[in-house]
């Protein structure tokens, strides 16, 4: 077994229980016929430290597999995704869409699996998780009995590993155009082979069933709707009028079909346009709302542009805001991991000033617990979601 060494003094984060380990922690890079595979990890004295993919040509050499020494094939593939499957059995019951693995935060890193209904859809996200594929496939036919497993490694974050983006069926029978899934109340046609990330993003499945109680007879905006996520169980909450606003038509489309399955196309309106314009005109035309959603993009993928990404998150909160109706709740998300949880708080109360409003904070969410994160990693959790009343 090959083995890594790190730099005096670099074995910190990872004793601390940080998966990450980048090419200037090491002593010398690993030799790359060792790319893709597994290494023993060992400190500047040679004690073993972990077990980790390796990948000498990207930044983020190694990922922690393991803390002790064991052989990373198919048994350790098949124990680490019974557990997987477990948690969310335990957690989420039998729901039929759910993230089932969430790589590093699951011990599989780099590797993503959400279940829709009978279809499976993997990402896989680095060399070593490319290697490892054929076991997780066998071991998801194995454990979960789907019709089809569907690859979505169509992912930019591959290039950095060297790697092309693929998609395709991995086994089974292809996904069909739509597949439907149920949450809570709300039924979703989802695009499995075609549609953003995965399809659907199942991360804010919490923040969505929650809205539905806060709607009855409102008039509520949901801004970078996509397939009308908040829209729906908006309206079948009892909401007057429900407007979601996105930038992709394809989006529009499905939103307009997922209305229609739930039989609230009377009450949703889709609106093609760019979030920040749309609320800039909505408050010239004096429109008010009793509730507005922000579900945006990340706006930055790098610290180095955390700056604009501050500006963008800053404008899209005053805009909602200047448009809440008194009393009115804005539901503000943030799923960029270099936006911490304060400087998204500090955004929303510096938005609120602006715009001379006063706002309650009565929830401050994260994703669901499909979505597991490191407490040692702020990598791993990125998705904050504020709850505010207006006055
Ligand atoms: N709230 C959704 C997920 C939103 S994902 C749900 O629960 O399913 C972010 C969405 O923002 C994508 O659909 C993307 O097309 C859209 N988007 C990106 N930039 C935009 C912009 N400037 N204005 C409006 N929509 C935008």
């Amino acid at each position: 077994m090959a083995s890594v060494t790190l730099r005096r003094g670099r074995e910190a984060r990872l004793r601390g229980g940080h998966p990450w380990i980048f090419a200037g922690d090491l002593a010398a890079l690993p030799p790359s016929e060792n790319a893709g595979e597994a290494v023993e990890v060992l400190d500047h004295r040679g004690r073993f430290l972990a077990m980790a993919l390796c990948n000498p040509r990207s930044n983020l050499t190694l990922r922690v597999v393991s803390r002790q020494r064991e052989e990373i094939g198919r048994l350790f593939v098949q124990q680490r995704l019974a557990a997987a499957l477990q948690l969310r059995r335990h957690l989420l019951g039998d729901a039929g869409a759910a993230r089932l693995v969430n790589a590093e935060s699951d011990g599989l890193p780099a590797f993503v699996v959400d279940r829709y209904g009978d279809f499976l859809v993997v990402q896989s996200l680095a060399l070593a998780a490319d290697r490892l594929l054929p076991h997780l496939v066998e071991e998801l036919v194995a454990q979960t009995g789907p019709q089809g497993v569907y690859e979505r490694s169509d992912a930019p974050v591959r290039a950095l590993e060297g790697l092309p983006e693929r998609t395709g069926v991995l086994w089974g029978a292809e996904p069909p155009p739509l597949v439907e899934i149920r949450e809570g109340e709300a039924r979703f046609l989802v695009d499995v082979r075609e549609g953003q990330k995965t399809g659907f993003f199942l991360d804010q499945r919490p923040n969505r069933l929650k809205l539905g109680a806060l709607c009855k007879g409102k008039r509520v905006l949901n801004t970078f709707c996509y397939s009308g996520g908040f829209s729906i169980p908006a309206a079948l909450g009892g909401a007057a009028e429900v407007i979601g606003v996105d930038t992709s038509g394809a989006a529009l489309e499905l939103a307009e079909k997922n209305a229609e399955a739930n039989e609230v196309g009377d009450r949703c309106s889709w609106v093609e346009a760019n979030a920040f314009d749309h609320l800039r005109d909505l408050d010239r035309l004096k429109e008010r709302f009793d509730v507005v959603v922000l579900d945006p993009p990340a706006f930055t993928k790098t610290k180095d542009s955390i700056p604009g990404a501050v500006r963008g998150y800053k404008e899209i909160n005053l805009r909602a805001l200047k448009i809440l109706a008194p009393g009115g709740l804005l539901v503000s998300a943030s799923c960029s991991h270099h936006i911490d949880p304060q400087l998204f708080l500090d955004i929303v109360a510096d938005a609120a000033a602006d715009a001379g409003r006063t706002v309650r904070m009565i929830d401050y969410a994260g994703p669901g617990p499909d979505h597991p994160s490191l407490p040692a990693a702020p990598e791993t959790r990125y998705l904050k979601c504020f709850w505010g009343v207006v006055t």
